[in-house]
């Protein structure tokens, strides 16, 4: 059975993981699919702004014509590829403030609500004529950044699209005194790009939903597999305690039983009948099972009464009298061990009301322990404090209770798991029963142990 509920533990945890696995790749790929849609939507929005804008229009008209007539320089050697680039870039940069503002002023107009920056990034500018292709620019191979709109840093930036700007343009200058036509054919490529403030955040609030609806689920599927195993092994636990308890039971009532069987054949043999003295013990050894079987049949009738089901009858006793002769009696009562109780009293209150018969019980219940649950030389130290509340503790040195097990030893049938235990008869009632009984009396009770190095049961009353 252990075996089985580990088996199903783990086959539930490996499951549990893999469905975490798999809800992770799902989470996963929808926040790939909301991100790339996200993306798409915007790049769409933004990708003809600038066509579509007058003031952004005009801007690029102003730089486009200052960079024709460089390049009508520089192909009649006025100019150098440096010089058409350097002035490329002053044209730029003189006209990019005006450019950003615009472009904002843009995006406000088309109802975009996000935060984003735009630039055109210059690729590659290719001048092409019948004979050849004359590369100006090409940002593969010269690491200069020509940039017009906001700044943004490579890792951030979301390409919008690659545009390429083809020109034909003729023109004349005027070279060593003679006018001279300049024809050239340009090429000029720009990777639009853009960076969307906080569209991590703009993608997650809008999966919020889905994560919510996961978290809970999931919760739930961990909470409900918890509660599963734990109520397993829980019912498991109270099967356990009942089969010993059973098994004890049983095992109280053979001996009897054998006895008394054992003495009713006897006493129907003519040879027994003819002796009276043997009559009368056999008769006497029929009462004495019989006692006992009554005993312990109200054990685990009374010993099974919870503390509500305990009606207290109060009176005022002596605390110091009353206990002194529980002691006193009970080290009357057990002939088969050595007992030593050594007694300490710290009083500030002589009196307390309680139920006498049931608190002897009690107490007699934690004593009748201390001697079951050690060897054959007891030692007992009692030492009752009765200062604000009455607090008794009854420390033995036997066996010991695992920490584990402290709090279970007060639990209805319940016997610890010593191998030392088997060996002492018990039902698992009577600390059940003493706790109830100090519960009926408004106290509490606890063991104070360490396997193999005694107990100590502290019980503590209030004085009302
Ligand atoms: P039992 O009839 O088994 O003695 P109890 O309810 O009196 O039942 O005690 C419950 C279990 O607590 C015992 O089976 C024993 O394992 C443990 N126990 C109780 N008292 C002591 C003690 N003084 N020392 C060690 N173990 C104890």
């Amino acid at each position: 059975m252990k075996k089985k509920i580990n088996l199903l533990i783990i086959t539930s945890i490996l499951g549990l993981i893999a469905l975490s696995i798999i809800q992770g790749y799902l989470i996963n790929n929808t926040y790939k699919l909301k991100k790339e849609a996200f993306i798409t939507d915007t790049r769409r929005s933004i990708s003809q702004l600038d066509d579509f804008s007058p003031a952004l229009d005009s801007l690029s008209d102003i730089w486009q014509d200052n960079f024709l007539n460089r390049i009508a320089d520089y192909k009649v050697n006025l100019a150098t590829k440096t010089d058409v680039l350097n002035g490329l870039e002053m044209v730029i940069d003189s006209i990019n403030e005006t450019y950003r503002i615009e472009y904002q002023k843009e995006l406000v107009k088309n109802n975009i609500p996000y935060g984003i920056k735009f630039h055109k990034k210059v690729k590659a500018i290719i001048l092409l004529d019948s004979t050849r292709n004359d590369t100006l620019f090409d940002i593969n191979k010269t690491p200069k950044r020509i940039v017009l709109g906001d700044p943004i840093i490579d890792e951030k930036a979301i390409g919008v699209s690659t545009t390429l700007w083809q020109t034909d343009h003729t023109s004349s200058r005027v070279v060593n005194g003679e006018t001279q036509d300049v024809l050239f054919y340009l090429m000029f490529q720009t990777q639009d790009e853009m960076d969307i403030d906080g569209w991590k955040k703009i993608v997650f609030k809008q999966m919020f939903g889905l994560l919510l609806l996961s978290l809970i689920i999931f919760s739930i599927v961990i909470g409900l597999l918890y509660y599963s195993i734990r109520s397993l092994i829980t019912q498991k636990k109270i099967a356990d305690i009942k089969t010993d308890f059973v098994n004890n039971i049983t095992h109280e009532l053979k001996t009897p039983l054998a006895t008394l069987t054992l003495a009713t054949k006897m006493l129907k043999k003519e040879e027994v009948k003819k002796k009276p003295q043997l009559v009368e013990n056999t008769v006497n050894t029929i009462e004495r099972q019989n006692k006992r079987l009554q005993k312990l049949i109200d054990q685990v009738l009374n010993n099974s009464l919870g503390y509500n089901e305990i009606k207290l009858n109060l009176e005022t006793v002596n605390i110091k009298n009353y206990i002194n002769t529980i002691l006193d009696d009970f080290l009357l009562s057990i002939k088969s061990k050595n007992i030593t109780i050594n007694r300490k009293f710290l009083e500030s209150k002589n009196t307390i009301n309680l139920d006498k018969f049931y608190f002897t019980t009690a107490l007699l219940n934690i004593l009748e322990n201390a001697v079951k649950y050690s060897g054959d030389e007891v030692i007992i130290n009692c030492e009752v404090k009765s200062i604000n509340t009455l607090k008794i503790s009854i420390q033995d040195n036997g066996i010991g209770i695992l920490d584990k097990e402290k709090k279970q030893v007060f639990d209805k049938f319940y016997r610890a798991g010593n191998k030392e235990i088997h060996n002492v008869k018990g039902l698992g009632l009577g600390l059940y029963y003493t706790s109830q009984i100090i519960k009926a009396h408004h106290g509490n009770i606890v063991v104070e142990s360490k396997e193999n190095s005694g107990s100590n049961f502290i019980l503590t009353i209030p004085f009302n």
